[in-house]
């Protein structure tokens, strides 16, 4: 499928065997329902049905929560490794 966006857009391609979700309104393959229904909604955000958006927002506020928790996690690590260079520094010098 191509459409004006397919450069910005991921690649979303499935293994054939595998049991994918497919857009019924563009016919692309997603390997997650969660996945679907983030594209649904930004996709093709003027036509959703109620269940539709519904799992759109559920799906946008799980995916808030993993960025979130990942920025965390990004941090920890960072003011880690800082004080650890700081330490090493303190105790060879
Ligand atoms: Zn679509």
């Amino acid at each position: 499928m191509t459409d004006s966006n397919s450069d910005t857009d991921p690649d979303t391609r499935a293994p054939p065997d595998a049991a994918s979700h497919v857009c019924e309104r563009c016919g692309r393959p997603f390997a997650r329902g969660e996945y679907l229904a983030l594209h649904r909604g930004l996709r093709h955000p003027s036509d959703l049905s109620a269940a539709e958006r519904e799992a759109f927002e559920a799906a946008r506020e799980e995916e808030e929560a993993d960025l979130r928790r990942f920025r965390l996690l990004a941090l920890a690590a960072l003011v880690a490794l800082y004080f650890g260079f700081l330490m090493t520094y303190a105790v060879v010098t």
